[in-house]
């Protein structure tokens, strides 16, 4: 099962085990996963899930800085990480 980046870096297209010339959208944030074919529609649950979470832990090493330097979407959280923080060595 051959699975390709889409349209935007959160997209991904899945293709079809049957049909060769269809390509399923998968969208995937990190947080929420889901798919636009029928299975999942019924199921809230598919096989292309499993194809676009293995692409991802596959590509993850190769495509991190280029993912950080768009998207940056820890900031936030390590921004109020920092914040929360006394300082280890404060006087
Ligand atoms: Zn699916």
């Amino acid at each position: 099962m051959q699975v390709r980046n889409g349209t935007s870096s959160n997209l991904f297209d899945v293709e079809s085990e049957t049909d060769p010339e269809k390509w399923y959208q998968v969208f995937a944030n990190g947080t929420v996963i889901k798919c636009t074919c029928k299975g999942y529609l019924g199921h809230r649950m598919c096989k292309h899930l499993g194809a676009v979470q293995q692409y991802l832990q596959q590509t993850e090493g190769g495509i991190e800085e280029e993912e950080i330097g768009e998207t940056a979407p820890s900031a936030p959280s390590s921004i109020a990480r920092w914040i929360g923080l006394p300082g280890p060595g404060a006087p």
